[in-house]
């Protein structure tokens, strides 16, 4: 069996590390000129939370993100699993209950609880949410260990790929019995009408003066704001969430809002040093869950919304077997949770 994985983000690299795997002959094609170039998995935070991110997202979504964390353990020495905090101030205590009631599986810490898991949160708040559970990773390293990953399972990823070689490999494969895993993110709007972008903006920062060691969510009523830290002193701080298709610019007002955030959460941000700016346009469907699909000859792998890393290890094992099945597979996978959704 022969497969063309076209996009170099997150999605298609799980889907050919799952389908090469399996014994699969896989070829990649991107369409930038190197890993990351145009790819909004680049821009991601890395957290991956399926519990957090129940606050505002479907079961599903708890779901298939809970096989992320010992799938990129596995893949990617760099997963580090030491759970995730949430903090609010005094005056936004009831968003820490809010958060509390739409979400599982985590612990009620008091200020000594929260010094002891992150010492230089010391005395700054006198309740957290800890979820034990989840894990973060450095997205970038993470890709890049995917890409070497299937180089060395033999597995090409042309970059460079336009649109005309896309579809003449494409129709090669088709043709000589194989299938396409599309896996393009927004640009595959040209299939799948319903896609849409959701832009968010993000900062890099650098503060070797402040160590945390697990991701901290920082709740407000209007700008809850996350800090996942890098290694060596950097920090990644996001992220807004726009309805726009548009990777403009990051505006004054959402590099106010983020970086007040950090500045909230320990006062030593003002001192970092901004390292990058950054925008990227998250592919969505108007419920905001993923969809594994077989159109004809082709799966789409896509809408992974804002949990790109914490989906792609499930959604790519459903791809796999979707191609291994051929005509016995279903149209849509996970589809009914969305009918329940519906329903
Ligand atoms: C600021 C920000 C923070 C985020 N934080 C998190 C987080 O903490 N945790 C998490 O799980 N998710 C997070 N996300 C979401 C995550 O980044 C996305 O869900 C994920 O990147 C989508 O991956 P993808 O592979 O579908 O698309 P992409 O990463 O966009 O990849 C698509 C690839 O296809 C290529 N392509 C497009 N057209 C063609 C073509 N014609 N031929 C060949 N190649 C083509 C593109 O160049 C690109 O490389 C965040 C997103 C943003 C913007």
């Amino acid at each position: 069996m022969r497969a063309i994985v076209i996009g170099a983000g997150v999605a298609g690299l799980a889907c050919a590390v799952e389908l090469a795997g399996r014994g699969v002959a896989v070829e990649v094609l991107e369409r930038g000129d190197r890993l990351g170039a145009g790819c909004c998995s680049w821009l991601a935070g890395g957290m991956l939370a399926p519990w957090c991110e129940r606050e505002s997202t479907e079961p599903l979504v708890a779901t298939l993100g809970m096989e992320s964390l010992p799938w990129w353990a596995a893949n990617f020495p760099g997963t580090v699993l030491r759970g995730s905090l949430v903090v609010a101030h005094g005056r936004d205590a009831g968003e820490l209950r809010q958060f509390a009631q739409r979400t599982e599986r985590y612990q009620s810490l008091d200020g000594e609880h929260i010094a002891a898991l992150e010492p230089d949160l010391a005395g700054r708040f006198s309740r957290a949410l800890y979820f034990p559970e989840e894990g973060h990773l450095d997205p970038r390293a993470a890709l890049e260990a995917l890409a070497a990953r299937l180089g060395a399972l033999g597995v090409p990823i042309r970059f460079g790929a336009d649109t005309q070689a896309c579809r003449e490999k494409t129709l090669a494969a088709q043709a000589a019995g194989g299938i396409v895993i599309d896996c393009r993110g927004l640009e595959a709007r040209d299939a799948l009408p319903d896609l849409r972008g959701v832009k968010g903006e993000m900062l890099v920062v650098r503060l070797p003066d402040v160590s945390l060691s697990r991701p901290v969510r920082v709740l407000h009523p209007r700008v809850p704001v996350y800090i996942v830290p890098r290694g060596d002193g950097h920090y990644m701080i996001g992220a807004t969430m726009i309805e726009s298709d548009q990777p403009t610019r990051i505006t004054a007002r959402s590099m106010l809002e983020l970086l007040g955030a950090a500045y909230a959460l320990h006062p030593a941000f003002g001192e970092a040093e901004i390292v990058e700016i950054g925008t990227g346009v998250r592919p969505a469907f108007p419920d905001n869950l993923p969809r594994v699909q077989r159109i004809g000859g082709t799966v789409y792998v896509n809408g992974l919304y804002r949990h790109g890393f914490l989906l792609a290890p499930a959604l790519a094992r459903q791809a796999a077997e979707c191609v291994l099945a051929g005509e016995n597979s279903p149209e849509v996978m996970h589809a009914d949770s969305r009918q329940r959704r519906l329903a």
